[in-house]
């Protein structure tokens, strides 16, 4: 049996075998309610406790700012159409980036329909947001800006502080999708002036369908999901008690281990991209170099279409994602390699590889070599490659 590789911790990540521990007996033994008031429920409610607390913690928020969703996706959802119902009496424009995730970006076109406005920021082309568009685009009726801590493509981390300092200054919400930085990078929602934070459980190596949306105290929001008093009467439904645990296992671990994990990371992502760079010409690295997280490598190889990329990588045990959006139906090229100004045909040819902390030096050693031999049989059955060599000869 070939040996997996699986290098798309960007999409999900493995559920530590701790996690998994931690939440078996939420799911047999302790499977109370924890809105009952008999005594039996009480260790599943004060383990939802225990997880919002540890959770809290990790991003310097008091533990009744966190309210636990069904993930990323969901808190994205919360933040941009609660707080544009809420605040709709003060003005109807939001601020946000072109590079965001679709859980921002389709949001916002329904709240388009809805009658708000949504100014789309440019990026650099390393990805990064502009301070001074930012602050352009501001208007009296702007009621939130939503700018993603790190991008889920390119890695490319964004200056949260000083977009907070501008939101608050303005007074104006600050919510970020962190679902990429959180666990990865250090975060504090009090230092970052951060209103809203989006996180998910599946990207920190905990359990799919859980997430949580920080909601600074006084920030009016709608409730979004109508029923039971749940998370303060804010996000009715019995909880998901096993995924918060795990979650709240997960976060644990994450933060205990962030520089560590962080320094092993990037070492191993500077030795790919370093590698890659030399040994395969025509190529580049997308997104910032160094202002990236941890785990992130992106590059565009001109002359290779991306899709074709990955089918031969995945012949090799090699898990990736591409740039481009064929996979979910649509041969447009990726919004964020479009937005940091690459050609379509370079988007295209764009291979994400996202390391975890179990990526070894070796996967690393084989994925360069079979990049090397993949590319250059690509590049050999395209007559593009051949004209472009020619002239380069002459
Ligand atoms: C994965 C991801 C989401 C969606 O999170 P889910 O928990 O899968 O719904 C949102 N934003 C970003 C940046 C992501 O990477």
């Amino acid at each position: 049996m070939k040996k997996t590789i699986y290098l798309d911790n960007a999409a999900t990540t493995k559920t530590r075998p701790e996690v998994v521990e931690a939440m078996l007996p939420y799911f047999t033994e302790i499977y109370g309610n924890p809105s009952s008031v008999y005594d039996f429920s009480a260790p599943a409610k004060e383990a939802v406790a225990k997880a919002r607390e540890t959770i809290a913690a990790t991003i310097g928020a008091p533990a009744k700012d966190i309210y636990f969703t069904a993930g990323g996706s969901e808190s994205d959802n919360w933040a941009l159409k609660a707080t544009a119902e809420a605040y709709r009496s003060k003005g109807n424009h939001i601020i946000t980036s072109k590079i965001e995730h679709h859980a921002i970006l389709h949001t916002c076109e329904y709240l388009e329909k809805q009658g708000f406005e949504v100014t789309y920021l440019d990026v650099d082309e390393f990805g990064t947001v502009k301070l001074d568009e930012l602050k352009k685009a501001i208007r009296p009726t702007t009621i939130l800006i939503s700018i993603m801590f790190a991008n889920n493509e390119i890695g490319t981390i964004q200056p949260i502080k000083e977009i907070g300092a501008i939101a608050k200054e303005h007074g104006i919400l600050f919510h970020t999708d962190a679902v990429q930085a959180y666990g990865h990078v250090p975060i504090n929602v009090n230092e970052l002036n951060i209103d809203m934070m989006s996180a998910s459980g599946h990207k920190i190596n905990g359990p799919k369908g859980i997430g949580f949306l920080y909601i600074r105290t006084g920030v009016k929001i709608r409730s979004f999901v109508h029923g039971g008093a749940q998370e303060r009467k804010r996000r009715a439904g019995t909880e998901n008690v096993p995924g918060i645990v795990g979650f709240g296992k997960a976060a644990e671990i994450a933060a205990a281990t962030m520089d560590q994990r962080a320094a092993y990371e990037s070492e191993l992502r500077d030795y790919l991209i370093d590698r890659v760079m030399n040994e395969i010409p025509y190529t580049r690295v997308n997104g910032h170099r160094t202002n990236r997280l941890p785990n992130n490598v992106n590059f565009a190889f001109q002359f290779v279409e991306g899709e074709s990329l990955l089918i031969m990588l995945d012949g090799k045990g090699i898990c990736g994602s591409s740039g481009s959006a064929c996979t979910s139906g649509s041969l447009d090229p990726s919004h964020v390699l479009l937005a940091i100004g690459l050609p379509h045909e370079i988007a295209h040819g764009s291979l994400r590889l996202t390391l975890s902390e179990e990526t070894t030096r070796e996967d690393i050693d084989f994925v360069v070599e079979s990049l090397k031999e993949i590319v250059g049989r690509l590049r050999s059955m395209t007559p593009l490659y051949e004209d472009f060599m020619k002239k380069q000869a002459k």
